[in-house]
């Protein structure tokens, strides 16, 4: 398939439902009076198939998501000469982060310095340069510095340092910070959270202006805090097919 198809109905389900989340997008941005260019829209493909990527090249999306490292490769090669950006938003092993750095353009999860400098060597070896965002855990109860939070993400302590591990890092540009939202909470406090934690970031570091926040259900929250990055699945694909 060439994935523009007009009469192709999947195509014609996912330009419709790309209209509602940037119309979304735009009154959020209306409403928190930022320009609508600060924000990149990421569509989560994670659990989807390569055809429904090509059909979202060809409804003028840039930029992709996936979450696991055996999922992504494939369907970047499949889509290699759609020009997209490719993101990596999962929580990801050191033995894994060699292979991601080969066709991943940014990083979203970096959440301890072991895979700093396995993204780093990776990164290296491919002769490449990742961009490579610190994951802060946003939970209210964060356990002790130097652990990780339920879903992955650097204690809000350990931040600044895993920062500058990043900034230092060969191959590497620091891009800024993400974060998910706790579930079951209200986004907005957490993510105002976040915001302080990219200031301080952006202090030491003034390129890492990224700030990836906000997915299908809370999009309009993160872009009220700031965030530069939405990660937006459901909302655009549809509910994703239960996994195995
Ligand atoms: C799946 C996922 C998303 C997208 O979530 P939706 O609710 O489907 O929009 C965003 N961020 C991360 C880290 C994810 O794993």
């Amino acid at each position: 398939m060439t994935g523009a198809e007009p009469d192709d109905p999947r195509s014609a389900e996912l330009g419709a439902n790309l209209a509602a989340v940037r119309a979304r997008i735009e009154a959020a941005c209306a409403a928190a009076g930022r320009p609508v260019q600060e924000v990149t829209l990421v569509v989560v493909t994670k659990t989807w198939p390569a055809d429904d990527i090509r059909r979202l090249a060809g409804l003028a999306v840039t930029d992709v998501g996936e979450n696991r490292d055996q999922e992504a490769a494939p369907k970047h090669a499949a889509c290699a000469d759609l020009g997209l950006r490719w993101h990596f938003i999962g929580q990801l092993q050191t033995n894994k982060a060699g292979h991601v750095a080969r066709y991943a353009d940014v990083v979203h999860s970096v959440d301890r310095p072991r895979l700093v400098d396995a993204l780093s060597r990776g990164a290296l070896a491919a002769g490449r340069q990742l961009r490579a965002l610190v994951q802060v855990a946003l939970d209210p109860d964060p356990g002790q510095p130097g652990t990780l939070g339920p879903r992955g993400g650097a204690h809000p302590d350990d931040v600044l340092a895993l920062a500058d591990t990043v900034a230092g890092a060969p191959g590497l540009e620091l891009g800024g910070v993400m974060a998910v939202a706790p579930v079951g909470e209200d986004p907005a406090p957490a993510f105002a959270r976040l915001a302080e934690m990219a200031a301080a970031v952006r202090t030491r570091h003034p390129g890492a202006t990224d700030v990836s926040a906000g997915m299908s259900g809370d999009l309009e929250a993160a872009v009220a805090c700031g965030a530069t990055h939405l990660r937006v699945g459901t909302a655009v694909l549809g509910s994703r097919p239960r996994l195995g």
